[in-house]
């Protein structure tokens, strides 16, 4: 076990103080306090708890939540009129629609109807398009914990061979374009691949975002590689009692890389505490303010 563990509920916890603080001094010098509605519809049970894991963190960091629960079977009328009236609420200054959403709903009319100024999620085509040419946007909050988590074992990704497995538009994507930004060079690798053992071997910073248990094994793995696993997949384990592990064999994993971060532990708090941030950015930038630095990056 020669890698360094990438300690991604430390890092997330830092960041979220530093997300108090700058939510304690927008509440002093101007009056102003975020607020984050998180829609969630239906009752699926993992949803639930990540709203409700947003929701305590919104209020621990001296924020607003909004909670809003729509059934199951909501028309996507009602669902629209509710993000009219959130986008129209100067009190909410961050939007969060759950996915995922029941098959009546079409999730992308849903996505393109929240104001992209309240859009924290970053998933709204101007943000997206914003990311990809490079201008100022909310960007998604799980690559953004990638790029974090990097940082913090390499301050500078420039010039780096970067490998993203996974093209989804919530991670993989926005991902891709971070790391350009970032300017490291880019591979990304998805389902159709070939020989992406070889791909994945090329990796100075390698990200696998593919939902498959530990797909990449340790000998895709280049030697002292940062190794950053945003898979988060319920196995069983011993005994049949699910157990939640990366989209990387970890033990394997750990004998090859510099750095790699842990499942549970590393993206995964990440993703919330980059939702608070994002939050700020959106409340400093509908008041006219300057964004604070927290979880800034190029
Ligand atoms: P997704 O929408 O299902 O996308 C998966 C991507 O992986 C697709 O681009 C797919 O390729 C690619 N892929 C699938 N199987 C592959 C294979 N065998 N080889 C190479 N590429 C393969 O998933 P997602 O939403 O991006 O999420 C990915 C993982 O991250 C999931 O485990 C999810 O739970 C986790 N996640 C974690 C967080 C967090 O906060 N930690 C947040 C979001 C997601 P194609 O495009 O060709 O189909």
């Amino acid at each position: 076990m020669g890698a360094r563990i990438i300690d991604g509920k430390a890092i997330a916890a830092d960041l979220r103080a530093k997300v108090a603080a700058a939510v304690r001094r927008l509440g002093a010098e101007h009056g102003l306090v975020p607020g984050l509605a998180v829609v969630l519809v239906g009752e699926d049970p993992a949803s639930a708890a990540y709203v409700r894991s947003k929701s305590r963190h919104t209020v621990a960091a001296g924020m607003r939540s909004f909670d809003q629960r729509l059934p199951a079977g909501v028309p996507e009328r009602d669902l629209l009129a509710l993000i009219g009236r959130l986008n129209a609420d100067p009190a909410v200054h961050g939007i969060l629609v759950q996915l995922p959403l029941p098959p009546q709903i079409d999730a992308k009319a849903v996505i393109a109807a929240i104001d992209p100024e309240k859009d924290v999620d970053g998933f709204h085509p101007l943000n997206a398009g914003r990311l990809a040419i490079g201008l100022p946007a909310l960007v998604p909050c799980t690559p953004l914990g990638c790029i974090l988590l990097t940082k913090t074992v390499s301050p500078s990704l420039a010039g780096c061979e970067a490998v993203v497995v996974g093209r989804s538009n919530i991670v993989g994507r926005p991902l891709a374009q971070l790391l350009l930004a970032e300017n490291a060079t880019v591979t990304i690798a998805h389902s159709r691949t070939r020989q992406i053992p070889a791909v994945c071997r090329r990796a100075d910073l390698l990200y696998v975002a593919a939902g498959r248990a530990e797909m990449v094994r340790g000998d895709w793995i280049k030697p002292g590689a940062i190794v950053i696993d945003v898979g988060q997949n319920r196995i069983a384990g011993p005994g049949g009692k699910p157990r939640l592990v990366g989209d990387v064999a970890f033990a394997e994993a750990c004998e090859v890389a510099a750095a790699i971060t842990p499942v549970p532990g590393g993206v995964g708090p990440m993703t919330i505490a980059c939702l608070l941030a994002n939050t700020v950015r959106a409340a400093c930038a509908l008041a006219g303010l300057a964004a604070p630095n927290v979880g800034n990056v190029s």
